[in-house]
């Protein structure tokens, strides 16, 4: 993409982005950060000092090639909110029961973002995009009288569906968590006879411990002048109707907004480094054939207990099949010591701890299937490399993501997961899905018989589409430009009253 701006009529514009602090909220924001950027608008984005370490090789590129984006490592007062030091993205949590804590401690940013804002040393905001985990940016809008787009992370199907969920109460007339439900207000009756309470995100279950951030994210929600979202119109067509309807608010789907990472580092080195060298990475998969590689990586929070892991390795080994499996974090020595029989000198195999080059690996001609946790910027990651999805959801909006992906999409195999699975320190050591099931649906998922292909022809067409929707023209690219005007008319609208 051209970085020159000089000539952009945006140049004095100023966007305030405020990522919720996680790793699949920060990523797609600085995307949405330098896309707004090539636009000539000058942006400032929210971050910790923490959360800028990870992403400083990006930050660095960023300020080489003279985007206009300024990085805001406001101090993030963790130990005065009862977290451990440094704990400042919601990956580093040790315990689920910190959540309110850390949902708190976040809103220790208002006061140093409004003194940056009022600086006069810095440009008057036109617009905020602010994560919908931060209600408190609505008050810096309403201090700055600017318009305040509310970003999710997820896709126009999930939001619809929690929307609705939420207007129509269906969840509550359900008399047990495992007892289906149909999802309300979609066009089309969707198979969802596996979906029950338990696989909604937490807000829709029986005894969930959210409540105040809730109420007070929904009342901002609402406040809010309009609704960003990474997907793209051609992926979930007439869901962005229903969501305005539903909503009543405006809808952008300005992605996938990924594509924005077109460079060789871009791509290795997209939200936090790894231990892995880059070299070894991409040689690896250069000594592969094309499409005959399963990636496996469950996102930035999904881990399992030994017994799991264990299973895992066993079912992707009997699929016969190369993978490379990111393993985030093991603090096992069972594991460990299985780990070292099992895959030591295995050329068919590449196991990655910690931080994977996903997007590096993704964009690889050797990858033909990702097994993922089915959060949504894996997911349309997965669909803009035009890979056939083997979907395993963990927990969040995941379940939903996984009926788009299979029943609307129609380009994935389910692993068969039905109940979520804990994170943080809560993580328990139980066998969800056995080795057998694994191997078969590694096994279908790359199969070349009639319906894998199927499967592939149309992940392979979704991705020309995605890639039509953000060049110049395309739907994504358009409707940045709308998104953008609508600021300003919002911010017109406002100054005047
Ligand atoms: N990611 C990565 N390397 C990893 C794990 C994740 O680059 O080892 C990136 C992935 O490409 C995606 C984001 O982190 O952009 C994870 O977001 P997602 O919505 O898929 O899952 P979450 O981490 O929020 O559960």
């Amino acid at each position: 993409m051209d970085n020159s701006v000089a000539s952009s009529p945006h140049q004095n514009l100023h966007f305030v982005l405020v990522p919720w602090l996680a790793q699949g909220h920060i990523i797609p924001m600085i995307d949405i950060a330098r896309l707004l950027a090539h636009r000539g608008i000058t942006v400032s984005l929210v971050t910790t000092p923490a959360n800028l370490t990870r992403i400083k090789p990006t930050a660095d590129r960023i300020h080489e090639s003279k985007l206009p984006i300024r990085f805001l490592p406001l101090p993030f007062p963790s130990t005065e909110f009862g977290l451990p030091a440094g704990c400042e993205n919601i990956d580093s949590l040790p315990s689920k029961s910190l959540v309110l804590n850390f949902y708190n401690a976040c809103k220790a940013l208002k006061q140093p973002l409004m003194d940056y804002l009022r600086d006069p040393k810095t440009p008057s905001p036109n617009c905020i995009i602010s994560d919908f985990g931060h209600p408190w940016a609505a008050d810096i809008a309403r201090e700055f009288s600017v318009p305040r787009f509310v970003f999710h992370g997820f896709n126009c199907f999930a939001i619809l569906c929690i929307e609705n969920l939420t207007i129509y109460k269906t969840h509550e007339s359900v008399p047990s968590d495992t007892e289906p439900l149909v999802l309300p207000g979609l066009p089309q009756r969707i198979e969802i006879s596996r979906i029950s309470r338990l696989q909604l995100p937490r807000q829709f279950q029986v005894s969930q411990p959210y409540e105040e951030i809730q109420k007070e994210v929904r009342e901002s929600e609402m406040g809010a002048d309009g609704i960003v979202i990474n997907s793209f119109d051609e992926l979930e067509v007439g869901y962005k109707g229903l969501l305005e309807k539903s909503s009543g608010k405006k809808s952008w789907m300005i992605g996938p907004v990924s594509f924005i990472n077109n460079g060789s580092k871009d791509l290795a080195e997209r939200g936090n480094r790894t231990l892995i060298e880059e070299t070894k990475c991409k040689n690896w998969l250069d000594s592969m054939t094309p499409d005959s590689v399963v990636y496996v990586c469950f996102g930035s929070m999904g881990s399992f207990g030994p017994s799991q892991l264990i299973e895992l390795g066993s079912g992707l080994l009997a699929s016969n099949k190369p993978f490379i499996w990111v393993i985030k974090s093991i603090q096992n020595p069972e594991v460990e010591d299985w780990l070292s029989e099992n895959f030591s000198d295995d050329s068919k195999c590449l196991i990655i701890r910690g931080w994977a080059p996903q997007a590096m690996i993704l964009s690889h001609a050797a990858v033909g299937g990702f097994l993922t946790h089915c959060g949504w910027n894996s997911a349309l990651e997965g669909i803009c490399a035009g890979l056939p999805l083997l979907t395993w959801p963990m927990f969040a909006e995941q379940f939903l993501n996984e009926k788009l992906v299979l029943e609307v999409l129609k380009i994935g195999v389910s692993i068969g997961v039905k109940t979520p699975t804990e994170w943080a320190g809560e993580v328990k050591d139980d066998v969800v899905v056995s080795r057998e099931e694994i191997a078969k649906a590694v096994e279908t998922v790359m199969d070349e018989a009639e319906e894998a292909g199927g499967r592939r022809r149309r992940a392979k067409e979704l991705a020309e589409m995605a890639k039509r929707a953000m060049e110049e023209g395309g739907s994504s690219y358009v409707n940045l430009t709308g998104l953008i005007q609508y600021a300003l008319d919002c911010q017109s609208v406002k100054n005047v009253m």
